[in-house]
């Protein structure tokens, strides 16, 4: 695909305004040097992201001796964006100004029978209808949802969610109709908005060659180059929870055998420690890992001897990535690192370099994402902070014509 002047000038903004983000109040000069622009490009695009009303000057501040530096920060006080991470069992919808700060939240929890469209989209309009109220006369910018399973994020459509069984479903005209936001409304899966999430409010701020790994009931990885999500010919890149580590393994639920997956997805794990030991596996997934995460910490050997076994098959999996795609930075995520990453970090770096390239391996750092935020709704509301500043060309060349 050509790069054209106006994806340099979007890439470049976002690097701008992710900086500027970070660290507010800063200057047109501090936001050159971060970002390795020339300031006259910056002075720019600080101009037309002034103008979007997505950033104000809110001071001055000294030199040294030449004339004094405007300061800059996101206006926070102007309009909000509306993420929405949509999961099997509930809707957490977040509101977010254009510092990324949460203004609100609501939280609707998904029976296990409601899973038709219609349900679903019942509940997000509950949870809009919450906000509404509170938001006043604030301008929505754009909303972002994330769902499970693949989606077209062109054409708006639910390709496919597993534990739905949905199969092609029109969702973002279905809930264009119910919420008659008047908005645009950007879908996509939990993969891709942890990523743009980590882009715009992550460890993965102004790294290159990002790859993040979410670890969770099912596994995957986002990849972002460049500052930009890379979604590959339709979408679907970064299925590398799908990737096969042993042909001969076990049964994975995409179709194949020994996806890593099949190892190290929540089942898989759960899955082994049954094996070693009859007490396990009881309640929810979340309760059973919790519970796997304490036998660990007492030193139980059935609960080492899990940790061991995922660890290894994470290991070859995590140096095929490396080995593959040569990244700066690695980002472990998902609810299973959160529960695991004790566990499973030590043993995963101790293991790497038997399976990875020595020299990808040494560039690459590892770390485990420690966020506190919901990642999921903060990457949905950032995809559609992402088209909200896709205007900026309109405005732009108006500016310069
Ligand atoms: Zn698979």
């Amino acid at each position: 695909m050509k790069s054209t002047s106006r994806d340099i000038r979007l890439r470049n903004c976002f690097a701008v305004l992710r900086h500027l983000i970070a660290d507010a109040p800063t200057s047109r000069q501090i936001l050159a040097r971060e970002t390795d622009l020339s300031v006259a490009t910056v002075s720019n695009l600080v101009t037309d992201l002034i103008e979007l009303g997505v950033v104000v000057e809110v001071g001055r501040e000294d030199s040294g001796g030449g004339r004094p530096r405007a300061l800059l920060a996101p206006n926070a006080g102007g309009g909000v964006m509306i993420g929405v991470d949509v999961a099997e069992t509930y809707v957490h919808l977040e509101v977010y100004d254009l510092s990324l700060a949460v203004v609100d939240r609501v939280d609707e929890p998904i029976a296990p029978n409601e899973n038709s469209p219609d349900q679903v989209i019942g509940h997000i309009d509950a949870a809009m209808d919450q906000v509404r109220e509170r938001l006043g006369d604030r301008v929505v910018l754009g909303l972002g949802v994330s769902l499970p399973g693949q989606v077209d994020v062109d054409w708006g459509v639910s390709g496919f969610a597993p534990n739905w069984n949905w199969h092609d479903v029109p969702f973002r005209r279905l809930l264009a109709d119910r919420l008659d936001l008047g908005v645009p409304i950007y879908l996509d899966n939990p993969l891709k908005t942890i990523t743009v999430g980590e882009l715009w409010f992550g460890d993965g701020r102004g790294v290159d060659r990002l790859a993040v790994l979410i670890l969770g009931t099912g596994v995957g990885a986002g990849l972002a180059f460049g500052g930009r999500l890379y979604r590959g010919a339709t979408n679907s890149a970064g299925e590398w929870g799908h990737t096969t580590i042993n042909p001969g393994g076990p049964q994975c639920r995409c179709g194949a055998k020994g996806c890593i997956e099949a190892y190290v997805g929540a089942p898989a794990i759960l899955r082994q420690w049954e094996q070693l030991d009859g007490r396990a596996g009881n309640g929810s997934q979340g309760e059973a890992m919790a519970a796997l995460a304490a036998a660990w910490r007492a030193g139980e050997t059935s609960a080492v001897q899990t940790i061991e076994a995922v660890a290894e098959h994470l290991a070859a999996g995590v140096a095929n990535l490396v080995n593959l795609v040569n990244p700066d930075l690695v980002v472990l995520d998902g609810w299973v690192t959160g529960i695991l990453g004790d566990a499973l970090m030590p043993e995963l770096e101790r293991r790497l370099p038997s399976h990875a390239m020595a020299t990808p391996l040494k560039a690459a750092r590892l770390k485990r994402n420690e966020q506190e935020r919901n990642m999921v709704a903060l990457g949905a509301a950032a995809l559609a902070l992402e088209g909200h500043l896709s205007r900026l060309n309109t405005v732009g060349s108006r500016n310069r014509r």
